[in-house]
């Protein structure tokens, strides 16, 4: 089948990490609609090199510039990889962005590393995948208004997000309110921790933490889905897309993952999206809006029976919900800081420099001690990065009193 729409140009941020994968996955089932024109990574060289030779892409930037430089060489031995440009640094993020060329961008580096590249694609008026939910965490009021000046469209990934989009239907607009939407109702898996002791969890190790029950993806968000941070930064990212307070988005845990978030509207109506745990659906909605393309992701089967279970979340056990909460509240720059004091946290436990029990308290103490610069909004990206780094330094700090 001959597709009848024109191809569109993509720029795959964090091409080699999960995300990346199941972008690229998609691409390739559609080659007439998508080109993947731009590739991005840190330092996975080997992986970059068999996505060059897959998809050879216009240009790609490495982050790192020792793995660019081994790009380049390796590159330069092939007759196909002569003519991709082979860029480096985060400065180069944002230039290939930013390139006419593009039109969409798909946003799945993880952390704060992905904040530059994100704004630079709002201002530059793409249409921005979004999965990096700690850029609108970190850095939503910039956001917002770089993509609002700029003109961007921002169509949510992360599954949840997605959901409510779908939810929403002709009614979404960025960073909105439907006048009729009275609640959000975000799911979440509850983790493999879900049903564990206090005192178990807390010196849980790394490989019992990254094991999800449901969804396959990063350690990092593999990790913040244990603790439920994951779910945390997701209240913040709902607040920022939908333009709602806090207070009118609940979490349910749904052990299941087969409805991925739910919308309540003033009459009374709910209505739910539905499908397996896999993010090929997501992201190949927000790839063909507004029609809708095909993927081979497994059909949930309703002819076997099957339970879907719901649940209120476990605030004791789980903080993190409480903590993000209690930033949206502060405004300013107080979820800033519990992303950077997170990433630092998260970052000590994959290296085994932290108990799983400890991040919570990381997290907490930074929040508090930091709590003065969090009032008043980031003027410029160049403030908020100040105070990031003074809270990776707080939290680092608090780290390695508490290093096993
Ligand atoms: P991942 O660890 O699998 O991949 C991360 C990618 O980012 C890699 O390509 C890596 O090279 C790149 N990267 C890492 N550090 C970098 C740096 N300092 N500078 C530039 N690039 C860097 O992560 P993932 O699971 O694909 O998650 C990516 C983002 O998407 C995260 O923000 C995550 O919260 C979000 N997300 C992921 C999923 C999922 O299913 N994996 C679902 C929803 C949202
Ligand atoms: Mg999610």
């Amino acid at each position: 089948m001959i597709d009848s729409v024109p191809t569109r140009s993509c720029a795959v941020l964090g091409a080699t990490g999960s995300i990346g994968e199941s972008t690229l996955d998609l691409i390739a089932r559609h080659p007439n609609q998508f080109k993947a024109s731009v590739l991005t990574a840190h330092q996975q060289v080997d992986k970059m090199l068999g996505l060059c030779e897959r998809f050879k892409p216009k240009a790609i930037v490495m982050t790192d510039s020792q793995s660019a430089q081994a790009c380049r060489v390796a590159l330069a031995q092939t007759p196909w990889g002569r003519s991709i440009t082979v860029m480096d640094g985060h400065a180069a993020l944002a230039e290939v962005v930013s390139d006419p060329e593009i039109d969409m961008v798909i946003t799945g580096i993880v952390g704060a590393a992905g904040l530059g590249a994100a704004i630079a694609a709002a201002q530059a008026g793409k249409t921005i995948l979004l999965a990096n939910k700690e850029a609108l965490v970190m850095a939503g009021t910039l956001m917002v208004g770089a993509a609002l000046k700029g003109g961007a469209t921002v169509l949510p990934i992360d599954s949840e997000h997605n959901a409510i989009f779908q939810c929403l239907g002709d009614n979404y607009r960025c960073f909105q309110t439907p006048e009729a939407v009275t609640r959000l109702l975000l799911t979440a898996s509850g983790g493999p921790f879900r049903k564990v002791e206090k005192s178990v969890m807390s010196e849980a190790t790394v490989a019992q933490a990254i094991a999800h029950p449901n969804w396959s993806m990063g350690r990092k968000i593999s990790v913040d889905s244990a603790t439920m941070m994951n779910k945390g930064l997701e209240l913040i990212e709902a607040h920022w897309l939908f333009a709602l307070p806090e207070s009118r988005i609940e979490v349910v845990i749904h052990p299941q993952s087969v409805v991925h978030s739910m919308v309540e509207f003033s009459d009374g109506s709910t209505l739910a999206q539905l499908g397996s745990p896999d993010m090929r659906t997501p992201i190949a909605c927000a790839m063909g809006w507004p029609a809708r393309i095909a993927t081979p992701v497994t059909r949930l089967d309703w002819t076997s029976s099957r339970q879907l279970e719901f649940e209120p979340p476990d605030n004791d056990r789980f903080p993190s919900l409480g903590l993000a909460r209690q930033t949206l509240r502060m405004g300013g720059c107080a979820s800033a800081v519990l992303n950077a004091a997170n990433e630092i946290a998260v970052d000590c436990f994959l290296k085994e420099r932290l108990k799983f029990g400890h991040i919570f308290r990381v997290v907490a103490q930074t929040l508090e001690a930091l709590g003065e610069l969090t009032g008043v909004a980031p003027q410029s990206l160049e403030s908020l990065l100040e105070i990031d780094q003074r809270a990776r330094r707080h939290a680092q700090a608090i780290c390695d009193g508490l290093a096993t």
